[in-house]
């Protein structure tokens, strides 16, 4: 009877454990949740550490650090995505360093041509803006095409009617010049009276291709668990026609939904728009069931590469899961994690 009494008591402990074991297995595979998440990027393009000076390079660590900061409290503060994505990118539009709004690249006629765009992952509302001149930060312009308009993409001067209209912040276009997007375009364009060159070579030329670095994106969950995502770039250096690249093109440059992730994408974007990048990161992971992570590999190292385009994307999974892949020799990127841990990078993953 004794041995009887051990042996179920030895039973019942070895069905316990199993159970354990079970549970801390499905704990194990469970995606974990961030209670709110940051990722930013600051351009993809050939960034090789023998290029760059110390101070540089600290100039740039330290701008995407007080750019990804600013974002993080305020989703800490609950506030809401779409608000650290807008003075997240804020930070970055203000910098010379990158090519959004006051570094952006001058166009062909010597003119700093503005696109942005930005998008709800909670609603799939969005706004975007293309071929702007006068407007500080085209990203607040995007904001408000989404929230105060029945439109989704306003360009050139109509954009900018209504930027005054709505109070936005307009300045002279001299605001944007900066000497060294002055130089780079000097430098094209006398290389096009000897050669003959198309915009595209910004993205092949080996001479010309590190003349446009700096496109800015970030995306960002909330406590509520809303996702949202935003871009701003100055677009190609020597761009004519009023060529429009993927940066304000929803789908493209930039995409938002709260049922799968947010993305923001840099790189030569007339790819981007002919792989629907953004959108099929998302289409992806809603239709094929697959991981953030696999779906971006397989957007960006497979069916880009593939198309023949270069560039990158930052996302976020609707857990506050981040991806940063590119295929391009570096990208500017950080990440915050609900913990405050920060990671951030400039050059190919084994480089930083
Ligand atoms: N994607 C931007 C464009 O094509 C440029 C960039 O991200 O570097 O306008």
């Amino acid at each position: 009877m004794k041995n009887l009494l051990l042996l179920f008591l030895l039973l019942v402990f070895m069905v316990a454990c199993k159970q354990e074991n079970t549970e801390i297995k499905t704990a194990h595979n469970a995606p974990e949740q961030q209670d709110f998440a940051i990722i930013i990027h600051g351009g993809a393009g050939t960034i090789l550490k023998e290029n760059m000076t110390d101070s540089l390079e600290a100039a740039y660590k330290a701008k995407l650090s007080e750019a990804i900061k600013t974002g993080y409290e305020i989703l800490k503060n609950g506030g809401t995505s779409l608000e650290a994505v807008q003075r997240t990118i804020n930070i970055m539009e203000d910098s010379p360093l990158f090519n959004s709004a006051k570094g952006a690249v001058f166009n062909h006629e010597g003119v700093n041509e503005l696109d942005a765009s930005i998008m709800d992952g909670a609603t799939l509302n969005a706004g975007a803006i293309a071929g702007v001149t006068n407007v500080k930060n085209p990203i607040n312009l995007a904001y408000e095409v989404m929230t105060n308009s029945e439109h989704v993409l306003l360009s050139g001067k109509g954009a900018e009617t209504f930027a005054a209209e709505k109070g936005i912040e307009l300045v002279d276009p001299s605001y944007f010049f900066t000497q060294n997007r002055y130089d780079a375009l000097q430098r094209i364009l006398e290389r096009e009276k000897n050669d003959s060159i198309t915009a595209a070579s910004t993205f092949i030329d080996p001479f010309i291709k590190d003349e446009k670095f700096g496109t800015v994106g970030c995306v960002a969950l909330d406590k509520n668990g809303n996702l949202a995502a935003g871009t701003s770039t100055g677009g190609m250096t020597n761009k004519r026609y009023n060529r429009i690249g993927d940066s304000p093109i929803i789908g493209s440059g930039t995409y938002a939904n709260n049922a799968t992730c947010g993305v923001s994408s840099t790189g030569w974007g007339e790819y981007f728009i002919r792989g629907q990048v953004a959108y099929d990161i998302s289409a992806q992971m809603e239709y094929a069931g697959k991981s953030l992570k696999d779906a971006t590999h397989n957007v960006i190292q497979e069916k880009l590469t593939k198309l023949g385009g270069t560039g990158g994307i930052v996302a976020l999974d609707h857990y506050g899961n981040p991806s940063m892949e590119f295929n391009t020799e570096g990208m500017y990127r950080a990440y915050m994690n609900d913990q405050g841990e920060l990671t951030l990078g400039i050059y190919g993953e084994n480089e930083d």
